[in-house]
């Protein structure tokens, strides 16, 4: 069997003579480029791993990312940098979304034993990332059919305290999420089918399903005596319709609840397309005592601007911060910031994508008020909602 084989692009000749010793040893067949230019003309496709170092003269990292997108190439991708964290965070983020096979970073100088690690952990065989992601969305008929015929089911993902208040550590909340329960193809994630809806002018059918089914179960859930706060998410073109408050007022009235029972979850994407009509009726559903969350915090566009004009009462720091912030110091200092920020402005702090103690920790350290992630619970079917959270109390 021949050997994998890795190439080296970094204009530092002792920096690729030290890679190429490492890499070596790791069992990897190891080729150097000492000039980026020349890497690009030679280069036909064989390698299985490629570490490329970013600031280069002439030809730099960024412009070797960008060709090897062209080229498509699916070699595991590792780069390293002398220059701050932030850049090479960058060029990861950049790396990815090419649709790149990025496997990790390193920043300059690095020992031996940490680029030996990275390498032996690299899964040479699992390299066909391109193949596998773009599942198909389904057809907007398929879809409308499915909505009409009650294909699509709610699960709920409890939202838990991190403090002990008095007011908080009592709660029980949780996020609708919606799926579609497919006669052939199973469950089908919401990401597969919600822009589908959206293009296709059933995201308010879409939504007010999702609506109906959640509030209904409220309702049950509130004669067993379990009040429950339920959170769900609102698209862009939802809140286009003037009407929207009134119509929330009757729906909530329909099933006897409170409107501060229900937490719209906004994105700030939805926010910016038509800025004025929105406004118009976010502030009506908050006068109406409807609670609005800002929903993925960080990640859309002027979201100061935005949590600043809108009556916002919760934020939801996106997962990609929550989930980066024990390993990157940049995402840790930015976890911060929307804590002290979203307590300044008065509102309650969610962080989502919570996986580990450690994390849950390390929130809890800085103030944040809730958190929502697989650590403490996977979405689940609304059967299965009252007794996870039986089981809590139990526990505490
Ligand atoms: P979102 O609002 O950001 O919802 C959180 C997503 O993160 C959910 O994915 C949830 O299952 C997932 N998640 C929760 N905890 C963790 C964790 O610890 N680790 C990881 N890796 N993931 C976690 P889901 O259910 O697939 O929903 C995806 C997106 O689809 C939602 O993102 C939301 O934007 C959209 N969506 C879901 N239901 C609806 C709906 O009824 N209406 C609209 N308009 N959009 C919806
Ligand atoms: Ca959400
Ligand atoms: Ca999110």
């Amino acid at each position: 069997m021949s050997l994998p084989k890795l190439i080296v692009i970094d204009d530092e000749i002792d920096m690729a003579g030290f890679v190429s010793d490492v890499a070596t040893q790791a069992g990897f067949d190891v080729a150097q480029f000492h000039n980026a230019g020349i890497f690009k003309e030679k280069y036909n496709k064989s390698a299985d791993v490629i570490i490329l170092d970013l600031i280069m003269p002439g030809v730099d990292g960024i412009e070797i990312i960008r060709y090897l997108a062209e080229i498509k190439s699916n070699a595991l991708l590792i780069l390293i940098s002398g220059f701050d964290s932030g850049v090479l965070h960058s060029a990861q983020t950049l790396a990815t979304e090419h649709g790149l096979n990025f496997a990790g970073s390193l920043n300059k100088p690095f020992r031996a034993s940490e680029l030996g690690e990275l390498l032996n952990g690299l899964s040479i065989t699992q390299k066909n990332k391109h193949s596998n992601i773009h599942i198909k969305p389904p057809p907007a008929d398929e879809l409308r059919s499915a909505i009409a015929n009650n294909q699509l089911v709610v699960y709920y993902q409890p939202k838990v305290a991190l403090n002990n208040s008095p007011e908080e550590s009592t709660m029980t909340a949780v996020e609708a999420l919606v799926r579609w329960q497919h006669p052939e193809h199973g469950l089908i994630s919401p990401d597969l089918f919600v822009p589908t809806a959206e293009k296709n002018g059933l995201i308010d059918d879409l939504t007010w399903t999702v609506l109906e089914q959640a509030l209904a179960q409220c309702m049950h859930w509130r004669d067993q005596g379990l009040i429950m706060q339920l959170a769900i998410n609102m698209s862009a073109q939802t809140l286009k319709e003037l009407s929207l408050p009134e119509k929330m007022g009757q729906i909530i009235q329909k099933y006897d609840l409170e409107p501060s029972q229900l937490v719209l979850e906004i994105t700030e994407t939805a926010l910016m397309q038509e800025l004025v009509k929105s406004l118009d009726i976010l502030t009506r559903l908050r006068m109406k005592g409807f609670c609005l969350s800002i929903d993925d915090f960080g990640t859309g566009y002027s979201s100061l601007v935005q949590l600043h004009r809108a009556p916002f009462s919760e934020i939801k720091i996106d997962r990609s911060f929550v989930s980066e912030m024990e390993t990157d110091s940049e995402a840790a200092a930015i976890v911060e910031t929307i804590i002290m920020l979203g307590h300044k402005l008065n509102m309650k702090t969610v962080a989502e994508g919570v996986e580990t103690l450690s994390c849950q920790k390390a929130l809890t350290a800085l103030g944040c008020d809730r958190a929502q992630g697989y650590l403490f619970s996977r979405p689940l079917p609304a059967d299965k909602v009252s007794p996870w959270f039986t089981t809590q109390a139990e526990q505490t």
